[in-house]
């Protein structure tokens, strides 16, 4: 099972993705956790890269690294692990890229499609938790912790483009969505969480 963990930043994914950990190891299920842009050692230095604020690329550059940076993670970490039978859970994936680089960038999706059909040969997640907070609570919540990254430092019409972005790609592929909202009360979220879990585990 390929599960992916996508929203804006702020909305709660680090907090929910420990949650989602621990109910993997208590169900013994043998889970890998990745993450986007990263994952693997030239990963990582793509996301370095793509997150200094002193990086500038154009637009086709930043989402050909994005698509790099999971070619990498795709051939060496994910596609081993399913193969194997292992669950594999990765804090964002492709609908990053169809969000960030495409509805807040403002790059085609068709050309976003090119590439992911190139990369992922047809390999979808099972699930995808979009994790959906509105704009200002997500900016709030990004106020009160760390410098804000490459992406986070965008103007709040970026991110609207990217939350809206996000819940048309949930809107049009429902069977693999799983749309939370994360405003709410975090042991709510956490049952919710836990539900579609088990279902997926039941499957
Ligand atoms: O830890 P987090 O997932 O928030 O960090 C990744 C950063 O890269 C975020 O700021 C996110 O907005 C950005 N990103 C992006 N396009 C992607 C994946 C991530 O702009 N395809
Ligand atoms: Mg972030």
């Amino acid at each position: 099972r390929f599960i992916t963990l996508e929203g804006l930043d702020g909305a709660g994914k680090t907090t929910h993705l420990t949650f989602i950990r621990n109910w993997l190891a208590a169900a013994n299920v043998d889970t890998v956790f990745t993450r986007e842009p990263g994952g693997t050692p030239l990963g990582e230095k793509l996301r370095e890269l793509l997150l200094d604020v002193d990086t500038e690329a154009t637009l086709d550059t930043e989402t050909l690294l994005m698509f790099a940076s999971r070619q990498e993670l795709l051939s060496s970490v994910i596609r081993p692990a399913l193969a194997m039978g292992r669950w594999v859970v990765s804090d964002r994936f492709t609908d990053a890229t169809f969000a960030y680089q495409g509805g807040g960038r403002g790059v085609p999706a068709k050309r976003i499609a090119q590439l992911e059909e190139w990369v992922q040969q047809g390999l979808q997640p099972d699930l995808t938790i979009l994790l959906d907070v509105p704009l200002q609570v997500s900016q709030q919540r990004l106020s009160q912790t760390r410098l804000p990254d490459r992406f986070e430092r965008e103007r709040e019409d970026f991110h609207q483009r990217v939350r809206d972005s996000y819940l048309a790609r949930a809107a049009a592929y429902p069977q693999r969505f799983f749309v939370v909202d994360a405003t709410g009360d975090i042991a709510d979220i956490q049952q919710q969480l836990a539900g579609r879990l088990a279902m997926l585990k039941a499957q």
